[in-house]
């Protein structure tokens, strides 16, 4: 082998694990990728509801694991292409919100406790929680306290 085929030979290598997509365009060198990795989404089953969100929003709370490439993978059906979480959709909506925009609002139907131990899963503090709906919150809370009383 001569020393200009190794030289390309180990480029790309070195290339092809970290770039997906990234080719070397044998003659002229020049580097072509063609996945947009900034953009690439991918695609969550919440108890049934298809939730379709940039891997980059996940990444947004880095104490939740969902930031976390070895926590997501034990989810994922290579089947569906899809991660499937026997979960709340409708607190995950809430948490996907979270990522988003930085607050956290509540759905109106869901109960203090289902609450507590959906945010507790997807590593989400509860006080987190906005002002606007953590009245309810704090109302189950103090029930609850009373009622173990
Ligand atoms: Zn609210």
């Amino acid at each position: 082998m001569s020393n200009t085929a190794k030289a390309s030979k180990d480029k790309r290598d070195i290339l092809s694990d970290p770039l997906h997509g990234a080719r070397i365009d044998e003659p002229t060198n020049k580097v072509t990728v063609h996945a947009d990795t900034k953009n690439e989404t991918i695609i969550f089953n919440v108890g049934g509801t298809r939730f379709e969100t940039y891997k980059s929003t996940l990444r947004a709370i880095p104490s939740s694991p969902l930031s976390k490439d070895s926590f997501l993978e034990k989810y994922y059906r290579p089947d569906h292409l899809d991660y499937f979480f026997y979960r709340d959709p409708a607190v995950y909506h809430c948490v996907l919100n979270f990522f988003c925009t930085g607050e956290l609002h509540l759905s109106s139907e869901t109960c203090g406790p289902v609450v507590k131990s959906e945010l507790d899963f997807w590593g989400v503090n509860e006080l987190e929680i906005e002002e606007c709906c953590w009245h309810k919150y704090s109302n189950w809370l103090s029930t609850l306290q009373a009622l173990r009383k």
